[in-house]
């Protein structure tokens, strides 16, 4: 049966609040029983090391089909589970079963990297560099295999907590990537006193990056900054033959997007690798071509 979407769901209550309340409120409970039942889902998104043709790793990315509603934007839900209070239980259980997933891969002699996002709020879970350490033990993953993804709005948090936290993660192997770089508050000082290790330019600087001149110059200029402080640079949103060529040529070092491959299902994401394995590095680049 063809889902209704929640949006339309929305706009149809929304003449009448209590309805939309009521939604609201069976949508979190909705989500709270997702999460407690592993009936969430998780995508990986291939991420490129553009050196070699490879794949570094990849970004999982929650995934919710609601039983009535279809599928529900993480940019909704994970809102949402921020807004309840839920997101911690949503984060650590993203992170148990991509944990889960990175060792099944492993095990198969695909060894890759993992980036998982993180929450504002997230920061403030009791002893959190500890329990990533724990999880990956239990898991068998290397920490240095996982990277944390940050996004850039939680740079208005406690500084000196962050610090101490990026610190923690760092010390134990764990990368720490600030996300959707560019869009939101990362000063400078932040930047210089922060012991990040991963840059990650939002997506909105590289969809046109081939049409836009202002863009090209943001892009190189943080690149080349990232360079100097000796931290990783990722580019996010990367659709075209064109942008990658620009990126390249910039030096960023890994690149992500739906020019080499949309969210996938875990299976198939692991196909992917596998196929991606069994092939020469130069072939990947033809391999590409034939999309
Ligand atoms: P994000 O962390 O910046 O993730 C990248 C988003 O860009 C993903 O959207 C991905 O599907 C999309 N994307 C990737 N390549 C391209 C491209 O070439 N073009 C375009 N237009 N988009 C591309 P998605 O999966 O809908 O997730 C949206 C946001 O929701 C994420 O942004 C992240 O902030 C949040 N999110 C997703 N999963 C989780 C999670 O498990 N935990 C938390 N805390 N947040 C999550
Ligand atoms: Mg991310
Ligand atoms: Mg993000
Ligand atoms: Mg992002």
């Amino acid at each position: 049966a063809q889902h209704q979407s929640l949006t339309t769901h929305y706009a149809r209550f929304n003449s009448d609040e209590q309805r939309h309340h009521q939604l609201h409120v069976s949508l979190v409970t909705d989500l709270r029983d997702a999460i407690e039942n592993d009936q969430l889902e998780l995508y990986h998104q291939p991420q490129i090391d553009l050196r070699t043709g490879s794949i570094h790793g990849s970004e999982v990315l929650a995934r919710w089909t609601h039983p009535e509603y279809g599928q529900i934007s993480p940019e909704v839900f994970v809102q949402m589970a921020e807004d309840v209070g839920i997101i911690n239980n949503l984060t650590l259980w993203v992170m148990k079963r991509a944990f889960q997933q990175q060792a099944q891969l492993i095990r198969n002699g695909h060894c890759r990297r993992l980036s998982i996002n993180i929450s504002a709020s997230d920061i403030y879970i009791p002893d959190l560099a500890n329990r990533v350490v724990e999880l990956a033990h239990r898991y068998h993953i290397p920490t240095n295999l996982i990277s944390l993804e940050l996004t850039e709005s939680v740079m208005v948090e406690d500084y000196n907590w962050l610090k101490q936290l990026i610190s923690a993660l760092s010390a134990s192997g764990i990368e720490v990537s600030i996300d959707d770089y560019g869009t939101g508050y990362s000063s400078l000082y932040f930047l210089s006193q922060l012991p990040f290790t991963e840059l990650k330019i939002d997506r909105s600087f590289v969809r046109d990056l081939h049409k836009s001149g202002r863009h090209q110059s943001i892009v190189r200029a943080t690149t080349d900054m990232a360079r100097s402080l000796g931290v990783m640079v990722v580019a996010e949103g990367v659709e075209t033959e064109e942008a990658e060529a620009l990126l390249r040529r910039y030096g960023v070092d890994v690149s992500q997007g739906y020019y080499y491959s949309r969210p996938l299902p875990f299976q198939q994401y692991q196909a992917y690798v596998e196929r991606m394995d069994s092939v020469q590095p130069t072939a990947i680049l033809q391999e590409k071509s034939l999309r």
